[in-house]
């Protein structure tokens, strides 16, 4: 998985047509608070009038937990369904304007309304472009995989999934 996840990475963002001008780094680093997660790069909210660059950030570590699961657990298709969820996060950014893009992140945090919403909608741009049965198989895996701590899978179903 290691050497594939940057193939991986690149095959999923290959078609998303509107993002092939847009930059994005993807980084497998240790992280304790989600599995896999996707924002602008520090600059994009130094200058936000700029064309903003972004980072897709993985879980590197090897344990599930309350917050993440491995991502060495996933298969390819998993990874790639995982990683057009992101890339549609990445969209979403893309047609922000700069006053939305400034409090996003306080909105996102505060209304979790919004951010079920904001979780779907990514979802939804990600199948849009033919990505739905990858992310069905993560939404199966996240549900039915018996390592997936009971926490993560609660709030996977809060703000992932439709009532
Ligand atoms: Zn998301």
């Amino acid at each position: 998985m290691k050497e594939n996840i940057f193939k991986i990475f690149n095959n999923t963002k290959s078609r998303f047509v509107e993002l092939h001008d847009v930059n994005i780094e993807m980084k497998p680093i240790p992280m304790y608070l989600a599995t896999m997660n996707c924002r602008p790069a520090v600059t994009s909210f130094l200058f936000p009038f700029k064309k903003h660059n972004y980072i897709i950030s993985v879980n590197s570590k090897k344990n599930f937990s309350r917050y993440s699961i491995p991502i060495d657990s996933l298969n390819e298709t998993m990874v790639t369904g995982w990683f057009a969820h992101e890339l549609g996060h990445i969209v979403q950014y893309q047609k922000m304007n700069r006053g939305e893009f400034i409090i996003f992140p306080f909105k996102y945090f505060f209304n979790l309304n919004f951010r079920k919403k904001f979780e779907i909608e990514a979802t939804d741009i990600a199948r849009k472009i033919g990505f739905g049965n990858e992310f069905s198989e993560v939404e199966k895996f996240l549900r039915d995989d018996e390592r997936v701590n009971k926490k993560y899978q609660e709030r996977f179903k809060k703000f992932y999934m439709l009532d």
